[in-house]
């Protein structure tokens, strides 16, 4: 038995299914894991059932029995909530029924989530069940930001718009950098950057995101683990056209078999590295077009906000990559961004700074910690506040 009470969230994915049990008001999980591969030919896991199944069989293993356990919630990460769903919802068989309406509009992301949560209603139906969309943060991206230079109408009709992904892990590092700084969000103006398998960066004045780099989907922006980020929407009509590539492959490729992958064979940038350092130009190739897009939107964010008191890394490689945070930055002292070396290899892990004391412009390093934000998101809705 625990003191307080304790939120599950589960970030389900295609083929991936992640949990932690979270007491919102600590900052550790009493337990936490991941099943992956899921329904993929040579796994003994068939679905996300059977997924929840064995994330149930293993939390009990750790001595957590979710019936006795004083849970509160459970938590879903929802990648898209689109034009109504931007704040956490409470799920009932209504609200299902209108994620599942999204998924035409995130078809990669959603179905996975929504899947998660009728098996998870199921399994735990005396619980209340929240979604927790990674869009909510950017709901009121300014219009200039937030629209596409296309027919008016035809947008409309199709809801599209920018409408920006990774909002919890910005929204929590950029408050974490305003807490780290000893200043409060609304006097600061920040750029978070997002460096995961997905990347993606936000501008944000007072607070309020401004501008990210992530679009209709999480396909626009920063190269990636996997996914192009920006690229001309004219390479689409002319793969179509020309080497006869039906819309399905074309976005297949540009999602799965495109980024730092695309480039090099390989996603991850600890053996990127290595393939860099043995010679391989593929793999040089890869990372400098990474390194020069996140580049290009630290230039066009500084110009957006106009002055910038932090610049924030976060995620996999932005956490744990000191060349990448190096590269990012070099050579721009002239714009009030200087990075302390040591500090930027240090081995430290917490929140830290990594650019000198005179350096006019704070660069941060604040791990993320999406699934707590949904777990506070989670208690928070319930609390009602
Ligand atoms: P996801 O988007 O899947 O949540 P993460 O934020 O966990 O991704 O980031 C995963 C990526 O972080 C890995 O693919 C790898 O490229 C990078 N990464 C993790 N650890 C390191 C490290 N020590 N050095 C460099 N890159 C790292």
């Amino acid at each position: 038995m625990t003191a307080n009470p304790l939120v599950l969230v589960i970030n389900s994915g295609s083929s991936s299914l992640k949990y932690q049990l979270i007491d919102p008001h600590s900052d550790t999980a009493r337990a936490g894991g991941g099943i992956q591969q899921i329904g993929e030919p040579s796994s003994r896991v068939a679905d996300h059932e059977e997924a929840l199944r064995l994330a149930f069989a293993q939390l009990s293993e750790a001595g957590v029995d979710l019936q006795s356990c004083g849970l509160l919630a459970v938590g879903h990460r929802v990648v898209h909530g689109g034009k109504d769903f931007y704040r956490p919802t409470l799920l009932d068989d209504a609200r299902i029924a209108d994620l599942e309406k999204l998924s035409q509009l995130a078809p990669l992301h959603n179905p996975p989530a929504v899947q998660g949560i009728k098996v998870a209603r199921k399994l735990l139906p005396d619980v209340p069940h929240v979604a927790v969309f990674d869009t909510a943060f950017f709901h009121n991206l300014p219009a200039a930001a937030a629209t596409y230079a296309i027919n008016r109408e035809l947008a409309e009709r199709w809801q599209i718009r920018r409408y920006g992904f990774h909002g919890t892990s910005h929204e929590y590092v950029s408050e974490r950098a305003a807490e780290f700084l000893g200043r409060p969000p609304g006097d600061l103006r920040q750029i978070v950057l997002h460096l995961g398998n997905g990347a993606s960066a936000s501008a944000i004045a007072g607070g309020r995101p401004v501008d990210t780099s992530m679009g209709l989907t999480p396909l626009e922006g920063l190269v990636m683990g996997t996914r192009s980020g920006d690229i001309d929407p004219g390479v689409i009509s002319y793969l179509w056209r020309s080497a006869n590539m039906s819309v399905d492959k074309i976005e297949s490729m540009l999602n799965n078999e495109s980024g730092v992958w695309g480039l090099a064979g390989e996603r991850d940038f600890r053996r990127l590295r290595a393939m860099i350092e043995s010679g391989d130009e593929s793999a040089r190739l890869a990372y400098d077009v990474f390194v020069h897009r996140l580049r290009k939107y630290v230039g066009a964010y500084l110009a957006v906000l106009g002055s910038v008191d932090a610049i924030t890394f976060t995620a996999g490689i932005g956490e744990n990559d000191p060349a990448v945070r190096r590269d990012a930055l070099a050579g721009l002292e002239g714009l009030g961004i200087v990075l302390d070396e040591g500090r930027n290899l240090g081995e430290a892990s917490g929140a830290r700074r990594i650019s000198s004391d005179d350096s006019p412009i704070a660069v941060l390093v604040i791990p993320t910690y999406e699934e707590l934000a949904i777990a506070r998101d989670c208690a928070a809705l319930l609390a009602g506040s």
